[in-house]
């Protein structure tokens, strides 16, 4: 089988709450969407989706997604997309890094290969795990009691897991505004419910510490990706009593192994596009898992194909080990592809159909922006 075309198409879309307030003052009222179809010679084709969120939060842009496929595209003509780990290293060849640009053809790869066995991709990544998977919410910064409510939306949907957006800006009231936050928004808390307060690397440990001298003892809670580099982050792990997950300073193998080797979490964010796809961030789960690491899966953001790869890959992962995956659906109000994996009691499971087993929708994609065979 040999990968004979390559199409690309761009889709905007709009945050479905208006404005995502996230730390730092950063604020996203849509996202540039770049998918791509991968077409082999045997007429088996696949779908991959990277949706940066916004170009401020982790070094990785949408146009810059388009730009990085001209330079990857010639690497794969002719390659047979089955053997994914090859597939990869012909794109490590081509150009280095740039994650997000490798992501949707190496998850369209992993849609052909499943198809091309009749197998869903959970199972090519290691095996169906039956039952829905947990979904996390994710509470944007607002008020504490605009906070609280969402919190309450979104646990009379079934969540039992809340992702709280925090990292105020002095300007916008500090750590003192993010610890009001954090004791609304587990004010109702629930038996079994988990909570993550993620400051997007947005604080320093100073804030970071001040924020937590400002909580009661007691509050049952994981600190998410408190500050920007591995220093700080160190230096806050070294002060602070709380669990830490890491979500954005992760994003190759070696930043993992980096973590566990200097004890800096308790936990890992694993975004398919950051982590640089399905093949990646397998490899990474099975870091994560061999170092004892609690995962949580997910993807900046996107539509139906971004959640149909997140899914698959959860839907694959250890449950001792994942803590919850993240449906960016909710997030997002145009709809690119059918995928037939309801949100019901908080979970979803992935659809037993062959490869990601999404229907994309041509009118939503409109014309490719480029072609390439
Ligand atoms: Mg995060």
């Amino acid at each position: 089988m040999k990968i004979v075309r390559i199409e690309a198409y761009q889709v905007d879309l709009p945050y479905s709450g208006g404005t995502y307030r996230l730390s730092g003052g950063r604020t996203y009222q849509s996202f540039d969407a770049t998918f791509v179809r991968v077409v082999t010679d045997c007429g088996l084709d696949g779908w991959g989706e990277s949706t940066p969120f916004g170009n401020n939060y982790i070094a990785a842009h949408a146009r810059g997604v388009r730009a990085g496929l001209e330079d990857l595209v010639p690497a794969l003509l002719g390659a047979d997309p089955r053997l994914c780990d090859r597939i990869n290293d012909q794109m490590d060849f081509a150009l280095l890094g740039h994650h997000h640009t490798k992501a949707p053809l190496d998850i369209a790869c992993w849609d052909i290969f499943g198809k091309s066995t009749g197998l869903p991709v959970c199972d090519l990544l290691g095996g169906r795990i039956a039952g829905p998977v947990p979904v996390i919410s994710s509470i944007g910064s607002d008020t504490p009691e605009a906070m609280r409510a969402s919190v309450a939306r979104h646990r009379a949907l079934g969540f039992m897991g809340h992702s709280i957006k925090v990292g105020a800006t002095e300007a916008e009231g500090g750590p003192m505004i993010d610890a009001e936050r954090i004791r609304a928004c587990l004010a109702d808390r629930q038996a079994g419910e988990w909570f993550l307060a993620d400051a997007n690397n947005g604080m320093s440990p100073e804030q970071a510490l001040r924020l937590l001298a400002l909580l009661p003892d007691g509050l049952d809670f994981v600190l998410e990706a408190p500050c920007p580099s591995w220093r700080e982050t160190l230096s806050l792990r070294q002060r602070c009593s709380v669990p830490l997950l890491l979500d954005e300073l992760i994003q190759t193998e070696e930043d993992l192994v980096h973590a566990i080797q200097t004890d800096a979490c308790d936990g890992v964010g694993l975004k398919i596009t950051k982590q640089g796809g399905l093949t990646r961030t397998r490899r990474q789960r099975e870091i994560a898992r061999a170092g004892g690491l609690v995962t949580s899966v997910q993807d900046t953001t996107g539509s139906e194909i971004a959640f149909a790869a997140i899914l698959h890959m959860a839907q694959s992962t250890p449950r001792h080990m994942l803590r919850h995956a993240l449906d960016p659906r909710a997030m997002v109000t145009c709809s690119t592809a059918t995928f037939e994996a309801p949100l019901v009691n908080g979970g979803a499971e992935a659809p037993n159909l062959p490869g990601l087993g999404i229907t994309p929708d041509l009118e939503v994609m409109g014309d490719p922006v480029a072609v390439w065979q």
